[in-house]
Formats: structure tokens, C-alpha cells, sequence
């Protein structure tokens, strides 16, 4: 009898102590991995071990969901199903989809096709890795199949094809920062009020870091090692397009992934273009979009979009920074 009361005093010290002091549990925890060709981290802050895991993991398979659906190297993605098929055919797609193609093509008229999802008519022809590049008559031959007007949506059936044989789309000049706004939201629908998750260039943050802002950094367009900037930033997402990401050079020329849709060929002049926006998705196409249209015409844009701002590292590895800048850093 005694040892039972004893047991069960113990047993309610043990609670009320755990109880009271769970806070201390909580604790910062993250994931790594290489998801759509590209490093996906994850950092948050949670009060339950095992349950912060868990929602990292979450996160990743929602990562690995959207690359088998979106991936231009995966045979049977949904993608690479269109491209095979929309020439000949209207294709019925998935729901989630048909609102990406609607949302690119949002994006291709308010940069007046600078943001072109079509670039992939000629962009598949390039092998960054092998230093592979189309020839000019090839180039020449294939421009007018990219103009995002090659690609025919009717929303009644929710279906997609192309004006002409030959026309391929790619989606990733956005896709990444779709993914890290679905990685948030299913981070929220866990109650997860403090996180980062970055895909590659693209980085979404959920509320503060406990107290302080998060420092992302804006790395030097041709030092590895060195960030040229640190941004403080809360509840924002940022996203960064850089002619060092994947590219070669030959014979003085650097032929980099982000392609002018006017000339078939890697745009502008400028070294990285980062953007920070509400959202990863946004973020992520207006990245793309400001690197193609260049620092008068890019800047212009982003002064007109009042949730915007933009760092533009230029040719000659200047600063050009947005009208509103100063306040976005001291967020
Ligand atoms: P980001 O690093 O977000 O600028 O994305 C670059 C990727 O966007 C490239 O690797 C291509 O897959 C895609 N891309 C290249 N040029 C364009 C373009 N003009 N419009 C849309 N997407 C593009
Ligand atoms: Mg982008």
C-alpha cells in the first residue's frame, strides 16, 4: 500500500516536472538532402523531438513528390508526359499542374515574356555538365517555338498542348519555389510557427529566429567562399539567379541555365539577381524574370511591384539595390 502512494507520488512529481519543464525539450531541429538536383535543407524550431523529425521528413517527401511530377529527367513525370504529348494532342493534366502552367503564364505576360516556361524548346539542347550547346542555325531554326503563346490551356476539360511540333516547356525557373511554399505550408498545418526551408537558391523563412531575424546570404558571384551580402529577414521568402550556377565556358563566352527567350541564347550581362518577395514561388519567377530583362528594365519592374524588392550584383560585380531595399533588410 505504502510503496503504491510512494509510487504514485513519484509518478506525479515525474509529470509535473516534465510538464513544467518542456520548453527545455524544445530545440532547433534539421534536415539535409538532394531533392530536384539541388540541396534541400530544413530548419525548425520545435517542442517535441521526435515530431520536428517527423515534420522535416514531411517536407522532403513533399520535395521528392513534386520532383517525380515536375522533373524533365524523370521518363514518366508529368512533364515529361506533356512534352511528349501536347504537340499532337491536348493533355489532360493533374490539378496542381494546370494551376503551375496558369501561374507561369501569369508570370511570362507581366514581364512580357521575359519569364518563358517554352525557353526549354531550345534550353534542352544545352548540357552544362558536358559542355554541350546548340549550334547558331539550330538556334536560329527553333526561336519561334519558344513564346509561352505556343501553349494552349483549357480550363473546362484542364488540359494543355502546343501551337506547334517541337514547342517543350521546363518549369524550372519556378518549381523550386513552389516546392518550398508547399514545404511551409505543410509546416504550418503543424503548427510550426519558426522554420527555413531553402532549395538550392530559393529559401522561404516561417517567422523569426526566436527573437532575432534570420541572416540569409547573397553569395559572390565568383568566390564560393564569400557572401556578398547578409539580409535580416522575418517571415519572408528570398530567391537568388546566378550565371554561376550552371554553366562552362568556351572560348571566353560563359553559357549559363538562364536563357533569353528573344535570342534562344544565356540572357544579359548580369551576374545574380536576388528577390525578396511574400512567397517562394514568386520569388523564384521573378528571380528568373529580372535576370533576363537585365538592371534598367528589371529594376523598373521590381519598383512597380510594391511586395518586391531586388539586389542585382552586375557585370562588374556592383550592388544595384531596389527603391525600398533599406526597409526590406530592417524587417
Ligand atoms: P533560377 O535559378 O530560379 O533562375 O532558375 C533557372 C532555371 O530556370 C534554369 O535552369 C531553367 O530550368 C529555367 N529557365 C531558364 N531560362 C528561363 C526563362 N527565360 N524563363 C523561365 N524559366 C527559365
Ligand atoms: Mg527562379
Amino acid at each position: 500500500m505504502m510503496w503504491s502512494i510512494h509510487n504514485h507520488l513519484l509518478l506525479l512529481i515525474a509529470v509535473t516536472c516534465c510538464a513544467l519543464f518542456q520548453p527545455l525539450h524544445a530545440a532547433w531541429i534539421s534536415g539535409e538532402e538532394a531533392i530536384m538536383g539541388t540541396k534541400v535543407s530544413v530548419q525548425l524550431w520545435h517542442q517535441d523531438k521526435s515530431q520536428g523529425e517527423a515534420a522535416v521528413q514531411a517536407v522532403m517527401e513533399e520535395f521528392r513528390r513534386l520532383d517525380k511530377k515536375l522533373s524533365p529527367y524523370i521518363e514518366h513525370s508529368e512533364l515529361a508526359l506533356v512534352n511528349r504529348m501536347a504537340a499532337s494532342e491536348p493533355v489532360v493534366i493533374s490539378e496542381e499542374f494546370y494551376r503551375l502552367l496558369e501561374t507561369s503564364h501569369v508570370y511570362s505576360e507581366l514581364t512580357k515574356g521575359a519569364f518563358d516556361i517554352t525557353f526549354a524548346s531550345i534550353g534542352h539542347r544545352y548540357d552544362y555538365r558536358k559542355g554541350v550547346k546548340p549550334s547558331d542555325s539550330t538556334i536560329d531554326t527553333a526561336l519561334p517555338l519558344i513564346d509561352y503563346r505556343n501553349i494552349r490551356l483549357a480550363a473546362a476539360n484542364r488540359t494543355v498542348s502546343f501551337e506547334k511540333p517541337g514547342v517543350r516547356i521546363d518549369l524550372g525557373g519556378i518549381a523550386k519555389g513552389y516546392a518550398v511554399d508547399r514545404g511551409i505550408e505543410l509546416l504550418q498545418q503543424r503548427g510550426i510557427g519558426h522554420a527555413l526551408i531553402s532549395a538550392g537558391g530559393d529559401s522561404r523563412l516561417l517567422g523569426d529566429h526566436r527573437g532575432r531575424p534570420w541572416h540569409i546570404g547573397i553569395q559572390a558571384p565568383r568566390d564560393k567562399e564569400r557572401m556578398a551580402a547578409m539580409l535580416p529577414l522575418v517571415d519572408n521568402a528570398i530567391s537568388t539567379s546566378g550565371d554561376y550556377e550552371r554553366f562552362f565556358e568556351r572560348d571566353g563566352v560563359r553559357y549559363h541555365h538562364i536563357i533569353s527567350p528573344k535570342t534562344g541564347r544565356s540572357a544579359g550581362t548580369l551576374q545574380s539577381v536576388t528577390i525578396i518577395g511574400p512567397n517562394a514561388t514568386r520569388t523564384d519567377a521573378l528571380s528568373t524574370s529580372v535576370f533576363v530583362l537585365g538592371a534598367e528594365k528589371g529594376m523598373a519592374l521590381v519598383n512597380r511591384l510594391e511586395d518586391i524588392d531586388a539586389v542585382i550584383i552586375d557585370e562588374d560585380g556592383e550592388m544595384i539595390t531596389s527603391d525600398g531595399f533599406t526597409d526590406a533588410g530592417s524587417q
